[in-house]
């Protein structure tokens, strides 16, 4: 007998992740309730994870699951907002109760470890593809924004861009890697991203601007730029590279797939020069894992510099990296 719609949202759906007493009605009703606390703004963003478009046919249900949150929980981080409360909207082909089960596992891991409740949601029959609106919220007018930096700014990432663009490459058997600790570490950046929420709540105190790097760092630092009616330089020496993703494709091209890359869901930000020293020591950079990588600069665009000079990506490797998605 496969499962009806009502056992199915019953069995793996009701309950998922952390049980919050600001929701006083969550799954079951026509809609959910959700106590918003007075000094503070909603947050919203919602994406959606179709089938063979934003991850290969046949990936794991737990990361997929997982996926669908952390896209969306890293949404937050960049706003340096707190998460609270989840919708999923879910298309399957058909009932898979194992699938449905690892999904459901993966999504609850990952909302129960950032204090989400899933509230509500909607099931249909389809190819499938997953989207989650998330809601979260942010002490009234303290939210980080693409809009904040200026000319003179440093500019930092999180983490170590190209990994997960390099671990959908091996998940896809594009590229070999015979070393299989980096091999897994590499897969599960882009299998289990980690979206950096604690890391956006406190850059609020220290960032005049925050973007999320979802389609490339070199685009996204642009787009923060372009928000901020200013232009960025990004300092090629300086990319962070994780010593898998240099044993992975050498560290020319490494640093190729840090700029070009998707998928890596770390942070981007910018802070004014009167800034730098107390988040240096308040939050240490090895500890909280960012690299300063440039500068925003007067001149719009977003350039890359070597050694001095700008490297031109229409020649310099650039097709050669974006053939990489
Ligand atoms: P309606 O027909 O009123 O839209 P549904 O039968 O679609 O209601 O859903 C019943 C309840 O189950 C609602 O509270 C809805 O939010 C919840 N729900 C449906 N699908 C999901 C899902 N995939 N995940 C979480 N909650 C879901
Ligand atoms: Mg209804």
């Amino acid at each position: 007998m496969p499962l009806s719609e009502f056992e199915l949202i019953d069995r793996f759906f009701r309950g998922c992740g952390t049980q919050r007493s600001d929701v006083p009605l969550g799954v079951g009703d026509d809609a959910a309730l959700i106590e918003c606390p007075p000094d503070r703004q909603l947050v919203a963003a919602i994406d959606t994870l179709v089938e063979g478009v934003h991850f290969p046919a046949g990936s794991p249900a737990a990361s997929v699951g997982h996926r669908a949150l952390a896209v969306n929980l890293s949404d937050l981080a960049a706003m340096g907002a707190e998460p609270g409360w989840a919708l999923l909207a879910l298309t399957l082909p058909r009932a898979d109760e194992r699938w449905l089960e690892e999904f459901s596992r993966g999504l609850a891991a990952l909302a129960r470890e950032f204090g989400v409740a899933l509230v509500g949601g909607d099931t249909t029959c389809g190819p499938l593809c997953v989207t989650i609106q998330i809601l979260g919220s942010v002490e009234r007018g303290t939210a980080l924004t693409r809009s904040g930096a200026a000319a003179g700014e440093a500019l930092y990432v999180s983490g170590t861009p190209g990994d997960a663009a390099a671990g959908l490459q091996l998940e896809q058997s594009r590229l070999e890697l015979a070393d299989a600790h980096s091999a897994r570490y590499l897969r599960d950046r882009f299998l289990f991203p980690a979206p950096r929420v604690a890391l956006g709540r406190r850059l609020r105190a220290y960032a005049s601007a925050c973007i999320d790097v979802s389609d490339g760092l070199l685009g996204d630092a642009g787009k923060l730029a372009r928000a901020s009616g200013c232009g960025v330089e990004l300092d090629y020496e300086m990319l962070p590279v994780s010593l898998a993703l240099a044993a992975a494709v050498g560290p020319e091209r490494a640093r190729g797939l840090a700029l070009t890359g998707g998928d890596d869901y770390e942070l981007l930000f910018s802070v004014p020069p009167s800034r730098t020293d107390d988040l240096a020591r308040d939050l240490p950079a090895d500890e909280w894992r960012y690299t300063r990588i440039g500068t925003l600069r007067g001149e719009s665009g977003a350039v890359v510099t070597r050694n001095g000079s700008v490297i031109d990506f229409s020649h310099y490797g650039f097709d050669h990296f974006a053939s990489v998605r």
